[in-house]
């Protein structure tokens, strides 16, 4: 049974008032609140185990060791990895995305005059690594366009997609529109027309998704923990075996080496070449704990829970007149992206919301290309968890209109 009080009891921080109101978190796309579990695992690492991993003979090391790998398992079965170690820990989605970057330009794997697809709605942290490495290489970056519904035109993959193309990296949800991308047939156009890597930014999709990376295909898949009820600051890439493995290594230091001389160094085997330096122990093991709460409540749950939030929402903030939804018509997971007509500053309502203890985020959502397609400098972004509720995106059409009666 899906008992939405009983869910909201697990997340202490939204027992409070902000500005004298009941506290509603509406940003989660930017960063979930944490649950009780995820925070208690947190601190009794830090209370009872606190030691470094894969280095100490000593008691409290074996068992940060234990506990870490065991989250590595537990994000294994998440996401239907078919090997614990194609499971690499990061600090969040834009590292996964710069190790791969990095990493395949270090291997040789692009050339001039190769080609990366993404597309018109990416978050910039796929957009900037990929330019960088295009700069590096000489490579071109092509971009998949949208239609004014902000749904990618894939005709044009039918008339990209060559040998010349190495990478084709596209999120499965828009952080800006909440827009659910066709990965699938994205990826069944690369695989029959290229022989291109295709690497999946899942960083609002597995919030909200049941992940499998077997089943999608992709080469690689990444995403950021404090997204999905984990803490900040720790991540995961996925990569197929055979991949990972001619990869050259993204950081070098302790933990990646196999031998290490003055003369020559060799690296360590998969998932550590890729992993130098001490990891957030107690964020990587608190991952777990969220991975375990999000299947407690069970994924399809919260898919539920959420679309029904988002049709309300859609539903309530369109009987605003003047009131225009980015993507309305496209099929979205989580999150309203908004702006009144006549109101040219999102922040302005932003601020009125927050006054009223409503927390979005307004502005680029760092998608600059998206807001200059849709001429716009920003908008006001809602974004649900499974703890959000009817009454408060009731609250949240309220503040709205509040907020257009008084900037209008
Ligand atoms: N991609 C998408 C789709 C995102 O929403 C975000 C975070 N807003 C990122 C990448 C970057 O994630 P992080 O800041 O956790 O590295």
């Amino acid at each position: 049974m899906f008992d939405i009080k009983e869910i909201r009891s697990q997340f202490p921080i939204l027992n409070q008032q902000v500005n004298g109101k009941p506290l509603i978190y509406l940003d989660n796309a930017a960063s979930s609140q944490k649950p009780i579990s995820v925070l208690e695992t947190w601190q009794k690492y830090y209370e009872e185990i606190n030691a470094n991993v894969h280095r100490g003979i000593h008691t409290l090391s074996q068992l940060a060791t234990e506990e870490m790998e065991n989250s590595r398992k537990k994000v294994q079965h998440f996401i239907n990895a078919k090997h614990d170690y194609e499971v690499i820990f990061t600090r969040g989605t834009t590292e996964g995305i710069n190790l791969i970057a990095y990493s395949l330009g270090n291997s040789n794997f692009i050339k001039k005059d190769d080609e990366i697809i993404i597309s018109y709605l990416e978050h910039h942290s796929n957009i900037v690594p990929w330019q960088m490495l295009c700069e590096r290489t000489g490579a071109k970056l092509k971009v998949i366009p949208i239609d004014e519904n902000g749904i990618l035109q894939l005709d044009f993959l039918d008339q990209n997609l060559s040998e010349k193309t190495k990478i084709v990296s596209v999120n499965q949800v828009s952080n800006a529109l909440g827009i659910i991308n066709p990965i699938e047939e994205i990826i069944a156009k690369v695989r029959t027309q290229s022989s291109a890597l295709m690497v999946i930014d899942g960083a609002q999709s597995v919030p909200h998704f049941e992940i499998d990376v077997q089943k999608i295909d992709c080469d690689f898949f990444v995403f950021s923990g404090h997204k999905m009820y984990a803490p900040m600051g720790v991540g995961i890439l996925y990569g197929k075996e055979e991949i990972l493995e001619k990869m050259q290594p993204f950081h070098g230091g302790g933990e990646m080496i196999a031998t290490c001389s003055f003369e020559k160094t060799t690296y360590a085997g998969l998932p550590f070449k890729l992993e130098a330096g001490t990891p957030n122990v107690g964020g990587n093991i608190a991952l777990g704990a969220a991975v375990d709460f999000m299947k407690k409540v069970g994924i399809q749950n919260i898919r539920n829970h959420e679309n029904a939030l988002l049709e309300y929402a859609q539903k309530k903030l369109l009987e605003i007149d003047g009131l225009k939804i980015y993507g309305e018509k496209a099929k979205r997971a989580g999150v309203v992206s908004f702006n009144l007509e006549g109101v040219g500053i999102a922040s302005d309502v932003g601020m009125i919301l927050d006054k009223l203890g409503i927390a979005v985020r307004t502005g680029h959502h760092c998608t600059q290309p998206i807001m200059d397609f849709f001429n716009v400098a920003g908008t006001v972004r809602a974004s649900f968890a499974v703890f959000n509720t009817l009454e408060e995106i009731d609250a949240l059409a309220e503040g709205v209109k509040k907020a257009q009666r008084m900037l209008m």
